[in-house]
């Protein structure tokens, strides 16, 4: 069940399909990073229960999409323990609502014009939580200590960030994914704002890229597809 452990940290890894949660664990706290999907509450109850302890001390959202946010106000209120995410997806939080993320492939710019004409399909809805805060670097101090960091990581969505442990593992959200063996993201706002955002999480000198969807990504991984997508791709050859 352990997916990591560095000096000071436990990171476990939730068992859930749609969306990958992971469980921060130091000597004095437990911190759960994104909530995933409302059908896969009872898998992250277990997995937070699972070790040991029952609950968690806060709740960190890498970002304001329905996959990851859906059971915030539940865990919250279960674990009695605070929300927090970026200033950027405050908003979002409190009113339940997120914006459709535009597709950065053929498939996905499809989903995306699909969606806005699907009545039935409601991906950008979920419960409101009324009670989020703001997460920065005291917060982040707080309760993962100081050699835990919060990075600000855009392109994905404008509210995306990224969590560093020791500079040794980054858990990052959508900004990368490792689903079929290609890292770039099916889905991303701003494919500018990605790509200063890798290029800031590599100059981190993690090792290890933990993303929301798909395995743990080696740094060696996303050296090689930084280049693919962005300076190759800049120059014309692809
Ligand atoms: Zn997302």
């Amino acid at each position: 069940m352990i997916t990591m452990q560095i000096e000071g940290f436990q990171v476990y890894v939730t068992e859930t399909h749609r969306c990958a949660c992971y469980l921060i664990e130091t000597s004095k706290k437990r911190v759960l990073i994104d909530t995933s999907m409302q059908f896969e509450r009872n898998t992250v109850t277990k997995c937070i229960q699972k070790n040991g302890t029952k609950g968690i001390d806060a709740i960190f959202l890498t970002h304001s999409h329905t996959d990851h946010v859906a059971n915030a106000l539940y865990f919250s209120n279960i674990f009695n323990c605070e929300v927090y995410i970026s200033k950027k997806g405050i908003r979002n939080m409190k009113n339940g609502h997120c914006n459709m993320p535009k597709g950065t492939n053929s498939l996905s710019k499809g989903i995306y014009w699909a969606e806005s004409r699907l009545p039935s399909y409601n991906f950008t809805q979920f419960h409101p939580c009324p009670q989020v805060r703001i997460l920065n670097d005291e917060v982040v101090t707080y309760y993962l200590g100081d050699s835990a960091e919060l990075l600000e990581t855009p392109g994905h969505t404008d509210d995306s960030i990224s969590i560093l442990l020791k500079r040794k593992i980054a858990i990052v959200g959508d900004l990368m994914v490792n689903t079929f063996g290609n890292l770039y993201p099916p889905f991303a706002d701003d494919e500018s704002a990605l790509n200063t955002s890798w290029k800031a999480l590599l100059n981190t000198r993690c090792n290890v890229f933990l993303p929301a969807h798909g395995r743990p990504i080696h740094r060696k991984k996303l050296i090689s597809s930084y280049k693919n997508h962005f300076l190759y791709a800049s120059k014309g050859h692809s």
